[in-house]
């Protein structure tokens, strides 16, 4: 199964991918984990990604194309994979479309997971990631039993600088003006299917895998 989740920052794709995951036993491809490795390891990749990060903009596309390009080239791709977070906009989406039909294995599923933008806002705003083991946390609606500590190991809980309101409004506005296009583009391909991503996160999987199994 070769799989794009679409959706705004913080709509859950993550979440999901990594449900469908376990599930399917196929890799998640989310060049924003990779990007964030990347800036943590110092990498002149990272370095050169972080400026555009921490504003909320895009990395420019001959970096993360290369990314993907090379990611699903990988032994553990040929199942199939679920990419989260590209591609961002259209000159991503026909550059991968060109590479995947190169190698006779096009797109199966756009999946969008459609989120009102107040509650994207309180999702995004009030994420919490632990320092240590990289558990998430949300203030508003799963916050730790204790302030500002990671209940799983004890680490400190920090907010993304990506995460900053400020960064938030811009990657959202990115969002309406870059990537929803990409709903009318996967639309026109007849690959385009939708689920509602607000409410608990086990009936959204489900809602997933019925169109997905539907789809195979
Ligand atoms: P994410 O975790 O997917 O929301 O990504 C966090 C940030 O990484 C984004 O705001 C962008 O700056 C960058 N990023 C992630 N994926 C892409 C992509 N496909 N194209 C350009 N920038 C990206």
């Amino acid at each position: 199964m070769r799989l794009v989740l679409l959706g705004a920052p913080g709509g859950g794709k993550g979440t999901q991918a990594k449900k469908l995951i376990d599930k399917y036993g196929i890799p998640q491809i989310s060049t924003g984990d990779i990007l964030r490795a990347a800036v943590a390891a110092g990498t002149p990749l990272g370095k050169e990604a972080k400026s555009y990060m921490d504003k909320g903009e895009l990395v420019p596309d001959s970096v993360v194309i290369g990314l993907v390009k090379e990611r699903i080239a990988q032994d553990d791709c040929k199942k199939g994979y679920i990419l989260d977070g590209f591609p961002r906009n259209t000159a991503q989406a026909e550059a991968l479309d060109k590479v995947l039909v190169g190698m006779g294995a096009p797109l199966d599923t756009a999946l969008l997971i459609d989120v009102d933008k107040d509650v994207l806002m309180k999702r995004l705003t009030g994420r919490r990631t632990c320092r240590n083991c990289q558990q998430m946390y949300n203030i508003y609606f799963s916050p730790p039993k204790k302030e500002g500590v990671c209940d799983k190991c004890g680490g400190e809980l920090f907010q993304r600088d990506d995460d900053k309101e400020e960064t938030i409004r811009r990657r959202l506005d990115v969002y309406d003006a870059q990537t929803s296009p990409l709903i009318n583009y996967y639309k026109e391909r007849r690959i385009l299917n939708s689920v509602q991503g607000v409410g608990n996160i086990d009936e959204i999987f489900k809602n997933v895998c019925a169109i997905l199994e539907s789809k195979s």
